[in-house]
């Protein structure tokens, strides 16, 4: 999230679901009832896009106004946790050298404390200290660069990176760097954050049914305009084309997906990929095309999402089932694509 440039997983995954929904929608007879039962808003925003869907909206909302509601949540969102804007919550706190506690907002607070919940439940494969590593790699707020870094450039990005090198204090809300240099990145939440703060904006409205999604983290609740559950489609880990893997029923959930197949670069032949392994300070290789999580929170399996990632092929389905995590995984198997489903995965979907 928060990229300057679109190019995403998720981006895709929606558009997929755009194509699927389009074709439904021929296949009816007209649509003509949706415009009484749907209203549909959309724009850009943390340098990808944002949708909204609402089935039924109750008397008196109305689309103009929610759109305004919802862009105000989102620049509130940017306002605390973005990395790509200079005047940020964030980006203060990663200018601020202090080796003492430096105060910070409720809703930051919160992402970073997800992030550090998610690095010990991942052994620190997740870190959002992780920033160092993003843009020496050419993946953060700096202009793209398609070169691969030295040992020495990546064993210094390294020592400013450690989750352990992060203390929280919940009351009052504050964290304390370990070193001056520390770089919080929340990319890997961010999207889901501001997925779950626009759903408290449509339930405090008395919205029931609905869509939201911020490229792939994507939360739903209640049923679509014809009653039916929202239906979210996975897609194929190609970077070349956009086909739909399977299409997953989604309702009172959330759902991410992370993959290496949209946001990456190529060097003499080889793909680097956005997700970084914190050990060895470089991007995730492997088989592993994308991992999809579906949870209560967006934030939660957005970072889940992002965690499998760096875990890999052989360690994240280990993880997934060991804590119960409802997660899905489709690995390469030379030009092949094979998909298989944790157990809580299978159980959600038999359910
Ligand atoms: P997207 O934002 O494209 O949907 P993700 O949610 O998987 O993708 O987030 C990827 C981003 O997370 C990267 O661009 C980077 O900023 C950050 N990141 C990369 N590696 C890690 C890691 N090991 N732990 C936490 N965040 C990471
Ligand atoms: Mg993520």
């Amino acid at each position: 999230m928060l990229r300057t440039y679109i190019t995403s997983v998720s981006v895709g995954l929606l558009r997929a679901v755009k194509l699927a929904l389009g074709v439904l929608c021929l296949m009816l007879v007209g649509c003509e009832q949706r415009s009484d039962s749907l209203i549909e808003l959309g724009g850009s925003t943390m340098g990808t896009y944002y949708s909204v869907k609402v089935a039924h909206p109750p008397g008196g909302v109305a689309a103009e106004q929610l759109q305004a509601q919802v862009e105000s949540v989102l620049d509130t969102v940017i306002a605390e946790i973005s990395t790509y804007e200079e005047t940020s919550e964030l980006s203060r706190l990663n200018r601020d050298p202090s080796p003492d506690w430096i105060a910070v907002s409720a809703g930051l607070y919160q992402v970073i404390a997800e992030g550090q919940r998610l690095s010990a439940l991942t052994d620190g494969a997740f870190d959002i200290t992780i920033g160092p590593l993003v843009n020496l790699w050419g993946f953060g707020p700096e202009a793209r660069r398609a070169r691969v870094p030295n040992a020495a450039e990546i064993r210094a990005a390294q020592d400013r990176v450690g989750w352990n090198k992060l203390a929280l204090r919940a009351t009052p809300p504050a964290i304390r760097k370990a070193r001056a240099d520390i770089y919080i990145d929340l990319s890997s939440l961010g999207e889901g954050y501001g997925v779950d703060r626009i759903a408290a904006l449509l339930n405090t409205q008395g919205i029931t049914d609905y869509m939201v999604a911020i490229a792939g983290a994507i939360r739903a609740r209640g049923v679509n305009a014809k009653g039916q559950p929202w239906a979210i489609a996975i897609e194929q880990p190609m970077p070349d084309r956009r086909a739909v893997h399977r299409v997953v029923p989604i309702a009172d959930r959330a759902l991410s997906t992370s993959g290496d197949y949209r946001n990456f670069f190529e060097h003499e032949g080889r793909r680097y990929s956005h997700e970084i392994d914190p050990d060895t300070g470089a991007p995730v290789e492997g088989n592993l095309g994308s991992v999809t999580v579906i949870g209560d929170t967006t934030m939660v399996v957005d970072g889940l999402a992002t965690a499998l990632m760096v875990l890999g092929a052989q360690r994240a389905p280990a993880l997934a089932a060991s804590q119960g995590l409802a997660a899905y995984f489709i690995v390469r198997e030379g030009d092949d694509i094979r998909g298989f489903g944790s157990p809580a995965f299978q159980r959600y979907l038999a359910q």
